[in-house]
């Protein structure tokens, strides 16, 4: 092995459950490949404060099933400008820092991709919640957000059930409806509402109103992008003249230990990125696609749309008959 080179890693943008197993497997990776980790906190805002930690075995002990992310995440408004864009590099330069991980949303690596533009070389891991990032099918913490949302979506169920209720049940997701169409079809809900399909409340309700007999209750999902839980419960008790509960599921979402899926994407995507920093690679992120392991350029997927699959979604209405 050649001289001890250093890289670098962060976690940006909201928490995903996922982002410390990301840390472990890039850490140990890297060191097993002869380099010295350097875990910047807080995000861009650390590279631009210089607030670091070097990451040792040890450091990354203990976190694999742990949710958040342990070097904490942050939204910098200063990076975003030269001014900040500078201060972080002349740290890395200053930290003889050859290579960065950066881990977290698009908005993240359109901050790697400011960074490639001047001479740092950058490869970004998917890891938000909302799974809204192009390239990849998933993204760390997706699944594990999904998983917590079916487990309160059976405890809603047995509610709904029990008292003949109409259900509306907000989910997360930013402008995407991701999130609100996998919960969709993996709780049976019978109507799904996302930002990126029109629907039509008045139809809904009336299809509720005259639902057939025997049906005990019946599942509204809506995307925090689509509509507000309390706006699409209140045109349906108008419409439907029915009592309609409701529930947003907010921040609870986000956290929780990580499913199998994300903690086997973390070993995967964060091997990945070590070895395209030691093949000098840059401007990239990880993904998965078709069960396979890739890389797209951060320019084609910060300029793409990441699709729901509206299959998916009508696959869901349909069961829902
Ligand atoms: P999530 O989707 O989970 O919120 P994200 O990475 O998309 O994650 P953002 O808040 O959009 O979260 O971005 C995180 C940080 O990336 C911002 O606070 C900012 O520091 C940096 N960033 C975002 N856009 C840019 C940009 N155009 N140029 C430079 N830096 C940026």
């Amino acid at each position: 092995m050649g001289e001890k080179r250093n890289i670098a890693l962060l976690t940006s943008g909201g928490d995903a459950s996922g982002m410390n197993a990301v840390i472990r497997t890039v850490t140990r990776y890297a060191i097993y490949n002869n380099l010295k980790v350097y875990g910047f906190y807080e995000g861009f805002k650390g590279l631009i404060n210089n607030d670091f930690i070097v990451l040792d075995l040890n450091s990354v002990g203990g976190i694999i099933d742990r949710g958040g992310t342990f070097l904490y995440s942050a939204r910098s408004e200063k990076f975003k400008c030269r001014e900040g864009q500078k201060q972080a590099i002349d740290n890395l330069k200053k930290n003889k820092i050859e290579g960065l991980v950066v881990i977290g949303g698009d908005g993240s690596f359109r901050g790697a991709h400011e960074l490639h533009k001047q001479g740092i070389q950058v490869v970004g891991i998917p890891a938000t919640i909302d799974n809204d990032v192009a390239g990849t099918d998933y993204s760390i913490g997706f699944d594990t957000a999904l998983n917590v949302i079916i487990d309160i979506m059976s405890k809603i169920r047995d509610t709904a059930s029990s008292h003949e209720r109409i259900f509306v049940v907000e989910v997360m997701g930013r402008n995407s409806g991701m999130i609100a169409v996998n919960t969709g079809i993996a709780c049976g809900a019978d109507y799904i509402l996302i930002p990126e399909i029109e629907f039509d409340l008045a139809k809904i309700a009336s299809q509720i109103k005259n639902h057939r007999e025997g049906k005990r209750h019946t599942l509204v999902v809506v995307a925090e992008g689509a509509a507000s839980a309390s706006d699409v419960a209140s045109s349906i008790k108008l419409l439907a003249g029915h009592e309609v509960r409701i529930s947003v599921l907010g921040y609870i979402q986000r956290g929780g230990s990580p499913s199998a899926l994300d903690r086997i994407l973390a070993a995967e995507f964060g091997k990945k990125a070590v070895d395209l920093l030691l093949e000098g690679e840059s401007d990239c992120m990880i993904g998965i696609k078709s069960m396979k392991i890739e890389t797209s350029k951060f320019e084609d997927i910060l300029e793409a749309k990441k699709n729901i699959d509206e299959d998916l979604y009508r696959l869901a209405h349909i069961l829902a008959l």
